[in-house]
């Protein structure tokens, strides 16, 4: 039913999934640059389209809106909400004979600006498995939003300046709801706040915020990529970053900011194992996690596999 070509390729519909190279006909699980290609024609979300067209410009696209089945190339088409960031989807394909779920990025757990993950039975599951391993069992996320919260009221209390570090698109518009809804007044980068537009655009509100041009007034919290305004630092900041990779003691080191909060966008260990327990699959495939999960989901008598090279094992 698929193949692999240095990415995961339907082979019936000669459709690439989620490629970095360019590609004739590709599925574009989200917006973010790791899962993107100028392709010629694109399949995706309409968020996701939006999203796309804004970071590489304006491209053929085929809306697949969650839950709404596409004839296409000989397979049947669905995607379902992965609960990762605006417009990320799963992509279900069926050719009759078996069926097939890709993941993407995905997180089951509650989004303050994306809709839950869906996740229907399948044959074949391809896993993106990044936090496959036991050390990556995330804390409840109202810990991690007090957290979040703590530390930027902290930062205004001592006349600080909060940054706030988080990805452009998704964990950006999560902080700034999750700051907005505190009573907190957000500034974003202008990439920030451009995206965060598009969200509007498609009904997410993410409350009161404005757009960060030049040094702000004092009282704000500024929500920026990762290592944005670095070449202007001032002694007084306070560097925030909010990240999965928080439960690992050297990120705050690695990133180089003051506080690292475990605030993720991806399926935690327990959450991936739950995930393959719900769609019950016949087989797995892994994707971007460390090779011990592989060895983790066969104990617990999956017939699971690495899928491609190579896989993440830098931290494990
Ligand atoms: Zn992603």
């Amino acid at each position: 039913m698929f193949h692999w070509d240095r990415g995961l390729k339907l082979t019936r519909a000669d459709l690439a999934v989620d490629f970095r190279r360019r590609q004739p006909r590709a599925f574009i699980s989200h917006a973010h640059r790791d899962h993107l290609a100028r392709h010629e024609y694109a399949l995706c979300t309409p968020e996701t389209a939006a999203l796309y067209q804004l970071r590489l410009g304006r491209r053929p696209t085929l809306a697949l809106p969650y839950r709404a089945p596409i004839e296409w190339g000989g397979l049947r088409l669905t995607t379902y909400p992965a609960g990762h960031c605006l417009g990320s989807a799963m992509l279900l394909a069926e050719d009759g004979d078996q069926s097939l779920l890709y993941t993407g990025d995905f997180k089951l757990g509650e989004s303050a600006t994306a809709p839950r993950a869906e996740l229907p039975r399948a044959d074949i599951l391809v896993i993106e498995s990044t936090y496959g391993h036991p050390a990556y069992r995330l804390p409840p996320r109202q810990q991690a939003i007090d957290q979040l919260c703590d530390l930027v009221a902290g930062a205004l209390r001592a006349g600080a300046q909060p940054i706030v570090e988080a990805y452009a698109l998704g964990k950006a518009q999560e902080v700034t709801r999750i700051l907005a809804s505190a009573g907190f007044a957000v500034l974003q980068h202008p990439e920030v706040f451009e995206i965060s537009r598009v969200y509007e655009s498609f009904g997410v509100v993410l409350g009161c915020r404005g757009r960060l041009d030049g040094p702000p007034e004092p009282g704000y919290v500024l929500v920026v990529p990762p290592r944005a305004l670095r070449d202007s630092r001032e002694a007084n900041e306070v560097r925030i970053a909010a990240t999965g990779w928080a439960m690992d003691a050297r990120t705050r080191w690695r990133l180089g900011v003051d506080h690292a909060v475990p605030l993720s966008d991806h399926a935690d260990y327990d959450e991936l194992f739950e995930a393959v327990g719900r769609v019950s699959p016949r087989r797995v495939y892994c994707t971007h996690g460390p090779e011990s999960f592989v060895g983790r989901l066969q104990e617990a008598g999956f017939d699971a596999r690495v899928l491609g090279s190579p896989v993440q094992r830098r931290l494990f």
